[in-house]
């Protein structure tokens, strides 16, 4: 039989595109993907399982209600997504291009831009990982970006970018400035949630991936309810299940919990870039974020070396070269990827 050359078929724009990269690699401890190391104990209210055969709620009325009370805001400055990841694609494909972002930063901005068909610009960050704010400004200036995506604190750096960029940004803005908060609850800096009030065009993204409930796929945006009534009109119908969202709201009772685990998570944090710190041949960004990125030669060599040693951490092959994304996990977890480290890096010199 004739094989048929799928990507001759596909669009333009997908044919040069390589799939998002969520590689399962089975080692004894995980610590590449920025998850909460702690499962919430949460029960799933009987009814929800009662009605598996009616669509969920469409809007995530209940939820939305939940959320908006925490964050101060209306239910109609709200949309709930499969993931934050869903609501970047909707934004998108609302509002178009050119999209702008530094770079490095979440792929999923530049890959998203470019399945739908938008031009994707990356500026590059300062070296020690903050905005480089001249070239930024020149940019907006010059390309009157659409979107503009900051992920603060971004993902891979896991440093906080500074306000007053931000708020600059936002400012000389034509288009929609989305700060996403994806590991603000992290972070030493306020969120820019009251902010909103302030600048009608900034919208914030949040998700409840890092804090435990990766599983369920649940971000949602922030913003001015008339940006909203437009992100809305490309929004899947049901896009958001009815197990994720009883769910959520069921963790949203229990806050504390929550509150707890992200605290630990904070200071292990501290403790470990601490540790590395002290580790010759090792640098180490300072981090808001339940992650680390570590700068080392031969970060190939270190990232196999772990593997074998059964602990998993991102290796950021070209967006970052020579560098290691280590998410913070439990205590245990946490020494056990230092003494790996510590043995690795000592074989090596
Ligand atoms: N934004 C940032 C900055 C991220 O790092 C991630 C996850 N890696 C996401 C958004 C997507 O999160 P989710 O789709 O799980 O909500």
């Amino acid at each position: 039989m004739k094989t048929i050359d799928f990507t001759a078929l596909a669009r333009q724009n997908i044919r040069s595109l390589t799939a998002y990269e969520a590689k399962e690699i089975p080692c004894r401890i995980k610590l590449d993907a920025n998850e909460s190391p702690v499962a919430p104990v949460i029960s799933l209210d009987p009814k929800v399982l009662s009605r598996l055969n009616r669509y969920p709620d469409p809007q995530g009325s209940a939820l939305k209600k939940t959320l908006a009370r925490e964050h101060g805001v209306m239910p109609d400055q709200l949309l709930l997504g499969n993931g934050s990841d869903e609501i970047i694609s909707y934004l998108i494909t609302t509002f178009g291009g050119p999209v702008l972002y530094p770079v490095p930063t979440f792929s999923m901005y530049g890959i998203t831009a470019q399945t739908l068909g938008e031009p994707g610009i990356g500026i590059p960050l300062q070296s020690d990982m903050q905005l480089d704010q001249r070239k930024m400004v020149a940019a907006i200036r010059k390309l009157a970006p659409k979107l503009i995506f900051l992920s603060t604190p971004n993902n891979p750096t896991g440093n906080a970018f500074q306000r007053e960029a931000i708020e600059e940004i936002i400012r000389i803005s034509g288009g929609i400035v989305v700060v996403d908060e994806a590991y603000q609850p992290f972070s030493r800096e306020k969120s820019f949630i009251p902010d909103i009030k302030r600048f009608p065009r900034l919208a914030v993204l949040r998700t409840f991936s890092k804090i435990g409930l990766a599983a369920l796929r649940l971000g949602y945006l922030v913003a001015d309810s008339g940006l909203i009534t437009e992100v809305n009109k490309v929004r899947l119908p049901y896009n958001v299940n009815a197990l994720s969202q009883a769910l959520v709201l069921a963790s949203l009772r229990q806050k504390n919990e929550t509150r707890a685990v992200v605290k630990e998570i904070v200071s292990e944090r501290e403790k470990m870039a601490k540790e590395l710190r002290g580790m010759p041949g090792i640098d180490v960004v300072p981090s808001d974020a339940n992650f680390i990125l570590l700068r080392m030669p031969n970060a190939d060599a270190v990232h196999a070396a772990l593997i074998a040693a059964g602990i998993l951490v991102r290796n950021l092959g070209s967006a970052v070269p020579n560098a290691l994304r280590v998410t913070i996990g439990t205590p245990k977890e946490n020494a056990a990827f230092l003494a790996a480290l510590r043995k690795i890096m000592k074989e090596r010199s």
